[in-house]
């Protein structure tokens, strides 16, 4: 089997680079190495920045539409080679071809809605604030953005990003998960052939090091990332106190209420595809079921049978697997640990998912940790596996607290026939993304992606029109231009208008 390594993208060339430290990209299906990517050095990140402001100043210049016109030819490269592209996220990740498919959708979506930007970037004017004085504002591009994306959207996270920052006129510098480079470099050779000119986007691979020289260089104005909590605070903390504006979007615990109302059957689907699609990899994946009431028994019954039903096996190269292997062996044993923890802690392990799988790929079944208390470590901490813990509580009261005390906020989600139980967990529950009989309560590319506590660090989301206010500044201009002596005085145009009127007998 061929390994081969994952190039640079800088300057429109691409590179064989790093300063000699490499790590194994693997196909989770099969458990071996597919690629060898580049830990790249602080030098390498400041070659990459500067070069993304050399092509700047060119770049922030070009027509909005025309770079707009390059995502719309991006767009058309994107739909010609879908299947090229989903097939690709199920190689470096594992998650299955339906999903993966999925996933580029998202991400085409993304370039839908970059195309339209030349509408978005459009300010206000208020002719005659004051007396012979216009006032407008316009928004301009902020200069080299940097994006740190993670491993479990190879496709889409990226295009959380840069499909927006460019066409709000900035040059991009991209550092994709070293656990999934492969669907990032495809994407940068299909924007290229789209016509991007060279510098507008570079890509550089790594760890830590390539990371915190990119988001302390002072020639890089704003730093997008995607990834884990502990990461997401240090960067927030590490680029705003560089002076950079910062969006950074961390891990999440997303509850998922089940009211005695719900139909537990459908309920139950619901859940078992939010937290175990993508074998549970989601940020938005549910992750704590809280039964309200006489509901406890039946979710835990009706949970147990559909993820007991769930074909979980390697996807790259067919098979009928509904479930994929995780991003790595290590990542399983960590989920499998939580099984552990939860009868260490007095919980109940209604389904355990870790079997005998045949093969070297990255397995593990879904679980189901019934009687799971708020001060477990199953009911606080981010797990990012197929593992749905439940609590039971009395009242809806009771989950909306539960909520509350949720270090997290991404995303909830409640299942109910009552209106305005709906209404009071919508008002009243503590994270950004709500789901009313939606088990993923994910936004698409035209609204913000609104995680709220320690899943979001920043003020402007990514996705929507904030994330068009985060590419851009706004230049406000206030201009008086004073008559010359020699002007005639203009009467307003109303009184023009109402003297004509008058003399056409016009009395309405
Ligand atoms: P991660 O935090 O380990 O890595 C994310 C990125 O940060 C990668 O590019 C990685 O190379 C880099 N990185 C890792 N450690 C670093 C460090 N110490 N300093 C600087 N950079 C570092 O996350 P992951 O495991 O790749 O992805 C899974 C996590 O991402 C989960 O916590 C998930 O909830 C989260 N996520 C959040 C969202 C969201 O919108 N809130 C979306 C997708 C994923």
């Amino acid at each position: 089997m061929s390994v081969k390594t994952v190039p640079l993208l800088r300057g429109g060339d691409w590179l064989q680079g790093g300063a000699g430290r490499w790590a194994d990209v693997f196909n989770p299906s099969t458990g071996q190495p597919i690629a060898r990517v580049p830990l790249c050095a602080a030098e390498d990140a400041a070659d990459a920045v500067h070069t993304a402001s050399v092509a700047l100043p060119a770049w922030s210049a070009t027509p909005v539409v025309q770079r707009a016109r390059v995502m719309f030819r991006f767009h058309e490269m994107m739909e010609r080679h879908f299947d090229e592209l989903a097939a690709l996220v199920t190689h470096e990740h594992g998650k299955t071809l339906e999903e993966s498919r999925a996933e580029v959708q998202r991400g085409l979506e993304m370039v839908e809605f970059a195309c339209g930007i030349p509408s978005l970037m459009m300010g206000d004017v208020l002719p005659n604030i004051a007396p012979d004085v216009d006032g407008e504002t316009a928004r301009h591009p902020v200069g080299v953005c940097v994006g740190i994306t993670p491993y479990n959207f190879p496709n889409m996270v990226p295009l959380w990003m840069f499909p927006i920052a460019i066409v709000c006129g900035n040059t991009f510098v991209l550092k994709p998960s070293e656990k999934v480079p492969l669907s990032a470099v495809r994407l940068g050779e299909l924007l290229l052939e789209a016509g991007l000119p060279a510098g507008v986007l570079n890509i550089l691979h790594g760890d830590q090091t390539c990371v915190d020289a990119l988001i302390t260089h002072p020639q890089v104005a704003a730093v997008s990332f995607v990834g884990s909590t502990p990461v997401a605070k240090h960067i927030y903390e590490t680029a705003t106190r560089c002076d950079k504006r910062v969006q950074a979007a961390g891990g999440a615990k997303n509850h998922m209420i089940v009211m005695p109302d719900a139909d537990v059957d459908l309920a139950a689907k619901a859940l078992a595809a939010s937290a175990y699609g993508c074998g549970g990899q989601r940020c938005m994946a549910g992750s704590l079921a809280v039964a309200v009431g006489a509901a406890g028994d039946a979710v835990v019954d009706q949970l147990c049978q559909v993820a007991a039903q769930i074909r979980v096996g390697p996807t790259d190269g067919g098979g009928d697997a509904e479930m994929g292997p995780l991003i790595r062996a290590e990542h399983c044993e960590r989920v499998a640990a939580y099984l552990d923890v939860a009868r260490d802690e007095g919980a109940h392990v209604a389904l355990d998912g870790r079997r005998p799988f045949s093969g070297d790929a990255f397995l593990i079944g879904p679980s189901v940790v019934d009687r799971v208390e708020p001060q477990m470590r199953l009911a606080r901490e981010e797990i990012f596996g197929p593992l749905l813990s439940v609590a039971r509580v009395a009242s809806l009261d009771e989950a909306i607290d539960l909520g509350r005390r949720c270090a997290y906020g991404n995303g909830a989600s409640i299942f109910t026939r009552d209106g305005h139980a709906a209404r009071q967990f919508k008002q009243h529950f503590n994270a950004g993304m709500i789901g009313i009989n939606v088990g993923v309560p994910a936004p698409m590319a035209w609204l913000p992606f609104t995680g709220w506590n320690r899943s979001f660090f920043g003020d402007l989301h990514i996705q929507g029109t904030e994330g068009v206010a985060f590419y851009t500044r706004q230049k406000m201009t206030l201009t008086r231009w004073f008559a010359s002596p020699t002007d005639t005085h203009h009467d307003p145009v109303w009184k023009h208008s109402e003297q004509k009127h008058s003399e056409q007998g016009d009395t309405t």
